[in-house]
């Protein structure tokens, strides 16, 4: 019956160049995103998801019954599950595969460093291992983060730009991931390619981001707190929506080449990329604010606090000069545009009193 099902998710419904894709973090924000595009195109699809209750593990389940009612199938298990990844790659051929699983949020980290070593780098370096050993070899296209920036206050941040100063656990694992690309694009030749989204939101999203849990603070009549930078400058994002990510993320994948399963050695150097796909235009969390405000309706209870906190880098903000040329990315949605649909879906999902049985929240929130 298991089987069965990954057949059918996986086989594409459409005979040209369609592919057949696993995708980790399937219940997830992206995961949820990226799997429908897919779908859609008429690619094969199967997803994998440990739905861990970093946050509300309802959403995930949602997400699932909509991945489900449009054809895609979330197989549920561990991406550090190494047979049970082993059987997914012997009933379905995956061409690519889209690696999103992950632990995120950079203050978690202090009171759950060990989670971020598991998914972000025991996980990543497990996916790697069942693609090397496959044939033929998958290519893979896996989230980075922004956060690899860090403390650098060089802005716009061009992929080759320094990294080497996380300012988070969360960041210092996917730094450390791209540095395991490296080895496995170059000992294998596995085709790898890392995107470094800059803070993605909209609609199902992540209850744990400021913008989310701020929509619900708001909603509630709650105080919010928001915090600043060194100096008592505000925070800024170069925040991305949705829609404008998964075209960086099919993009990726329909130009990712094939892996040369030899590191360079037999039939040439295999793919390895990097990407920031951002917004290049950062926005002050005052003014996140502003906005929720105006689609919400509701005036938010500020408690503005002068002070930086552990893990927030003070502004984000992508060069995306790269993706463009190499994969035609051009994002088109502004924040005022995608946070009038992020409200718009928050509202038909929760109903406007957040009735539903809500993860308790907490001022963890991530930026
Ligand atoms: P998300 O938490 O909604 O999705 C990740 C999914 O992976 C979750 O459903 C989770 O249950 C699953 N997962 C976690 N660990 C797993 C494991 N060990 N085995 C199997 N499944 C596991 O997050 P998202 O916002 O959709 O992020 C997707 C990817 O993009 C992540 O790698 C994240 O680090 C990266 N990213 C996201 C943002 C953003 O702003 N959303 C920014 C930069 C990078």
């Amino acid at each position: 019956e298991w089987e069965r099902k990954v057949i059918h998710s996986g086989s594409p419904n459409r005979n040209d160049n369609a592919l057949t894709v696993l995708v980790t973090g399937a219940a997830g924000f992206v995961g949820t995103h990226v799997s429908l595009a897919l779908k859609k195109r008429g690619d094969g699809v199967v997803g994998l998801d440990n739905f861990n209750s970093y946050y509300e593990v309802s959403l995930k389940r949602a997400r699932q019954e909509l991945l489900n009612k449009h054809g895609v199938f979330v197989v549920e298990g561990d991406i550090n599950d190494k047979f049970l990844i082993e059987s997914l790659f012997d009933v379905v051929q995956f061409t690519h595969v889209m690696h999103l699983a992950a632990q995120a949020g950079v203050r978690y980290a202090m009171q759950n460093p060990q989670s971020y070593i598991h998914s972000n780098i025991a996980g990543l370096v497990n996916i790697f291992e069942v693609c090397k050993a496959t044939n033929p070899q998958p290519a893979i296209v896996w989230a980075s983060s922004s956060s690899v920036y860090g403390l650098n206050t060089k802005v716009p941040f061009s992929e080759a730009d320094r990294t080497d100063q996380p300012a988070s656990l969360y960041a210092a694992t996917k730094k450390a991931g791209e540095e395991i690309a490296h080895t496995y694009n170059h000992i294998y030749g596995l085709s790898i390619t890392g995107l470094r989204f800059f803070t993605v939101y909209g609609p199902w999203g992540r209850p744990d981001m400021a913008y989310f849990s701020f929509t619900r603070d708001i909603l509630k009549g709650k105080p919010i707190s928001i915090y600043s930078g060194a100096g008592g400058k505000d925070l800024a994002r170069d925040f991305t929506y949705i829609d404008d990510i998964v075209k960086g993320c099919v993009a990726s994948l329909d130009t990712a080449e094939k892996s040369t399963g030899s590191g360079g050695k037999k039939s040439g150097p295999a793919m390895l990329r990097v990407f920031n796909l951002g917004n290049t235009s950062p926005v002050t969390v005052p003014t996140l604010v502003d906005i929720l405000e105006k689609y919400l309706k509701v005036k938010a209870k500020r408690e503005t606090i002068k002070m930086p906190r552990n893990g927030d880098v003070p502004f984000t903000h992508a060069n995306i000069s790269s993706a463009e040329l190499q994969l035609h990315y051009k994002p088109v949605t502004n924040l005022d545009t995608g946070l009038k649909k992020f409200v718009k879906w928050y509202l038909s999902y929760y109903g406007d009193s957040s009735n539903r049985k809500l993860w308790p929240g907490n001022n963890e929130q991530t930026l």
